[in-house]
């Protein structure tokens, strides 16, 4: 899975951010709960105005209903007026009362059906009743008993059928407040699960970009730290976070930089001449060590080259120690330019400079120092305040194993062919083989 560029982000956005991603399922949760608890309570509410509009209305009328009976009764003894009053009193409440009922928005149609058969019913005995009031003898008159009759049947069938009504309405409340209840429990558990999941799914993603963001380059640093640790001061740390980890691999690898630098200069301060650059006597020594090891092992030859400037003490005297200095650089660039890269140059005292030749027969050392000489011989070494310097070296080549098997040996092979070269009259090349009066070690 490829991430976004998180590693442009701060460790610290990433944290916050990671931290308020673990807060999504809690505030889901919260406010799902919220929302379908307030969704809940409307619910029952709703149910709730609709007993007080429906259902108190209702049981209001069945008693007003009831209720009319008793003036029926009390007329039909003795005729009384304030009887036919309260019937028609009654009768005007009860059909306002119907009126508001059948008002009520309903989605119960079988409902509003009974209620509207109710009201007819109502009414034919309303009419029922208008006649027995008409009635100015009732209690003598046979037609009014009868109709009194049929009043009180068609009054308990208008209040049987209010009756039914009213138990279908809270049925249905019942039923409807047990369903709501059950939807809100159905809603809540989906908000849980939800959450749940949330939460499940939002701790794997960002423990994972939390192990890829910071995690995974802490190991790279603690890598490179490691290595650092073991001596390998070549390692750099390889990381594109632009970050705080990003900085301190950057920082880390100035750092080795710098140690590497402080290194390699504490090492040639060891091993280098300060003045020329070439490899110090105590250097010199131990390479011409390990080549006579590395040669004597395998069997190989090699030449070492002793180079010597001439009056060099009347350069010296002549032009000032800072430009004997100079000379002393400039024979040692050249001697580096012209020699292989594998051959070991290096200063072994004042103006005496050392040669190691690998893989070189006498002959060979000897023509290539020969080429060496002629050049500083045949040119201006450099000029100087309208002077040119002109300087000759002289030379002594000794080889391995013939002219020496071990160092000591061969370096006085060496400063004997160069004693020579000098007593020959200098600016001259001589190898130790050549010489007729030896020292046999
Ligand atoms: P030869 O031809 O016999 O080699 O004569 P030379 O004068 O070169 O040899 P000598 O040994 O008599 O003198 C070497 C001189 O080198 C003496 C010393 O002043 C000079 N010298 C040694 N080290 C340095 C150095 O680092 N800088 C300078 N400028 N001169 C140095
Ligand atoms: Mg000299
Ligand atoms: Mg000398």
């Amino acid at each position: 899975m490829r991430l976004p560029n998180l590693h442009k982000l701060s460790v610290k956005t990433r944290l916050a951010i990671a931290m308020g991603a673990m807060f999504v399922p809690l505030v889901v949760l919260a406010g799902g709960a919220l929302f379908y608890f307030e969704k809940g309570i409307n619910a029952f509410g709703k149910i709730e105005n609709q007993a007080l509009e429906v259902l108190f209305p209702l049981a209001d009328l069945e008693a007003l209903i009831i209720d009319t009976s008793k003036p029926v009764k009390d007329y039909m003894i003795d005729g009384n007026q304030i009887a036919r009053n309260d019937f028609f009193r009654n009768s005007q409440e009860i059909n306002r009362t119907f009126a508001a009922l059948l008002n009520v928005p309903s989605n119960l149609p079988a409902q509003k059906k009974l209620l509207q058969a109710s009201q007819r019913q109502w009414q034919e005995t309303l009419a029922i009743g208008q006649t027995i009031f008409a009635y100015a003898d009732p209690a003598t008159n046979s037609h009014a008993a009868q109709a009194a009759e049929q009043f009180y049947n068609r009054n308990s069938q208008v209040v049987s059928n209010l009756d039914k009504l009213y138990k279908q309405l809270t049925d249905f409340q019942i039923n409807e407040s047990l369903r709501q209840a059950e939807l809100a429990k159905q809603q809540v558990r989906i908000i849980v699960a939800i959450a749940f999941l949330l939460g499940v799914s939002m701790a794997i993603i960002t423990s994972t970009i939390m192990v890829r963001s910071i995690v995974e380059p802490l190991s790279v640093l603690e890598k490179g730290v490691a290595q650092l640790g073991s001596g390998d001061f070549s390692y750099r740390i390889s990381l594109a976070n632009q970050d705080e980890l990003g900085q301190l691999a950057a920082a880390f690898n100035l750092m080795i930089e710098k140690l590497q630098q402080s290194q390699t200069a504490l090492k040639n301060l060891a091993i280098l001449d300060e003045l020329t650059g070439l490899y110090n006597r105590r250097e010199f020594n131990s390479q011409l060590k390990n080549e006579l090891e590395r040669s004597g092992r395998f069997g190989h030859y090699f030449s070492l080259l002793m180079l010597d400037i001439d009056y060099f003490k009347k350069l010296n005297d002549t032009y000032g120690h800072q430009v004997g200095d100079l000379a002393l650089q400039t024979i040692a660039a050249l001697l580096k330019q012209e020699f292989r890269a594998l051959d070991v140059v290096g200063r072994y005292g004042g103006e005496e400079f050392v040669v190691i030749l690998p893989e070189t027969s006498a002959f060979s050392a000897y023509t290539v120092a020969e080429r060496i000489r002629q050049l500083i011989s045949n040119s201006a070494l450099f000029t100087n305040e309208q002077q040119t310097i002109n300087v000759t070296i002289s030379g002594g080549v000794a080889t391995f194993p013939i002219d020496g098997g071990t160092q000591e040996a061969l370096i006085y092979a060496a400063d004997q062919a160069l004693y020579a070269a000098k007593r020959s009259g200098r600016n001259q090349i001589i190898m130790y083989g050549s010489l007729t009066v030896k020292k046999i070690f």
